[in-house]
C-alpha cells in the first residue's frame, strides 16, 4: 500500500494524515470544507514543529512529510488512486453510510475502506458497500501521531486477508494494533463510557465533587488523568452519543447516559470544545465550576 486517502480533516483526519505522511505514505487529505483542510494542514505542520524541537524528527523530515500530503474537496478526485482510504467524518450513521457508498463508488474493486469510527457498526457500514470483506475499522486514538494503540476492528464480513493487511500497515506507522470484534462500543469504549458515566454518577448524587473524583481516580488507580477531565477532552456530546450506541446496542439498563451528562449537552457545555464543561477551561487554564451546578438539589447535604 502506497496511496491512502483520509476522509475529515478534523481533530482525527490531520492526525491520521500526518501519521501515514510520516511513515512514507502519499496521502490525500480530503474534506468539504477548504478551511477545514487549511486548519489541518497547519495543525500537521505545527504538531511536526514541535516533533523537530524535541529532536524526534529532523527539519528535512518534516518537509519531506508535508511534501507527502496533498488537500482536495472532491471526494472523487481525492480516492481515485488509493490503495487504502481512512474514513474520519463526522461521527453520524447517515453521514458515514453516504461516504461509504461514495467511496465504493470511487475507489478501484482492491481498495480497503477503513473507518475511524468510534462506535458505529462496521459491519452495517461494510454493508452499505459491495464489498464488506474490505470493510474495516482503524481506530486511532487521540492525538493520533502520539497515542500508540489501533483498535482494529473486524466485521462480520471482514475478510483474514484484509484484516492482516491492516495490523500490518499499523505497525508500519510504529503503532500496536489490537484486533477486536464489531460490537457495540468494540472494547475501547465498551469499558472507558461506563467507567466515565460512573464518574459523572458520583458527582451527580454529591458522593464527591469534580476534583475529588478526579484526584481518586488518577493517584488512586494510576490514571493519567481523571473521568471528567477525560469526558472534557472527548467531548461530552461524543461520550453521550457513545452511551446512547451502547444502551441501544446491548438493550441493557446499565449504560443509561447520566441525566446530568444529557443536561450538560443540551446546554451546550460540552467540554473544551465549547469552553466549559466540568472544568472550566475558557481562561486557557483549568479552573474549577461551581460545585452547585452540577449536584442532584435532594442529593445535597442538608
Ligand atoms: P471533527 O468534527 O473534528 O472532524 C470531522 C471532519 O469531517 C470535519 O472537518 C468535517 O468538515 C468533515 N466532514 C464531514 N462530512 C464529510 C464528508 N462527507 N466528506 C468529507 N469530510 C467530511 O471530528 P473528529 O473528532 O476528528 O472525529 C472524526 C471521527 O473519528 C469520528 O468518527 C469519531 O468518532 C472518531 N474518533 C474521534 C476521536 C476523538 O477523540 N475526537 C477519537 C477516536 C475516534
Amino acid at each position: 500500500m502506497k496511496n491512502v486517502a483520509v476522509i475529515g480533516a478534523g481533530t482525527m483526519g490531520n492526525g491520521i494524515a500526518h501519521t501515514f505522511a510520516q511513515f512514507g505514505y502519499n496521502v490525500t487529505l480530503v474534506d468539504l470544507d477548504q478551511n477545514a483542510l487549511d486548519r489541518g494542514l497547519s495543525t500537521i505542520e505545527k504538531n511536526l514543529g514541535r516533533m523537530v524541537q524535541k529532536e524526534k524528527i529532523s527539519e528535512e523530515e518534516k518537509q519531506a512529510t508535508l511534501g507527502r500530503i496533498a488537500l482536495v474537496t472532491s471526494l472523487k478526485e481525492g480516492v481515485a488512486h488509493a490503495d487504502l482510504v481512512v474514513e474520519a467524518a463526522t461521527e453520524n450513521m447517515a453521514v458515514k453510510l453516504k461516504i461509504f457508498k461514495e467511496l465504493d463508488a470511487f475507489t478501484g474493486p482492491d481498495c480497503i475502506l477503513a473507518s475511524n469510527t468510534s462506535s458505529i457498526s462496521i459491519t452495517k457500514i461494510g454493508a452499505a458497500t459491495r464489498r464488506p470483506d474490505k470493510v474495516i475499522g482503524m481506530h486511532f486514538m487521540n492525538p493520533v501521531p502520539v497515542m500508540k494503540l489501533v483498535e482494529i476492528i473486524r466485521g462480520y464480513a471482514t475478510s483474514d486477508e484484509v484484516t492482516r493487511a491492516i495490523m500490518e500497515t499499523s505497525v508500519s506507522l510504529r503503532k500496536v494494533p489490537v484486533e477486536v470484534n464489531d460490537y457495540p462500543g468494540f472494547v475501547a469504549n465498551k469499558i472507558l463510557m461506563p467507567m466515565i458515566n460512573e464518574a459523572i454518577i458520583t458527582l451527580w448524587e454529591g458522593t464527591a465533587g469534580v476534583e475529588e473524583i478526579d484526584t481518586v481516580m488518577k493517584l488512586g488507580m494510576a490514571h493519567p488523568m481523571g473521568p471528567l477531565q477525560l469526558a472534557d477532552f472527548i467531548g461530552l456530546d461524543v461520550c453521550l452519543a457513545i452511551l446512547e450506541v451502547l444502551q441501544d446496542g446491548f438493550g441493557n439498563a446499565k449504560y443509561a447516559p447520566c441525566p446530568l451528562l444529557v443536561n450538560m449537552v443540551t446546554a451546550g457545555k460540552l467540554g473544551i470544545k465549547s469552553g466549559e464543561g466540568f472544568y472550566d477551561w475558557s481562561k486557557g487554564t483549568k479552573e474549577l465550576v461551581v460545585a452547585s451546578k452540577f449536584a442532584r438539589k435532594e442529593m445535597l447535604p442538608v
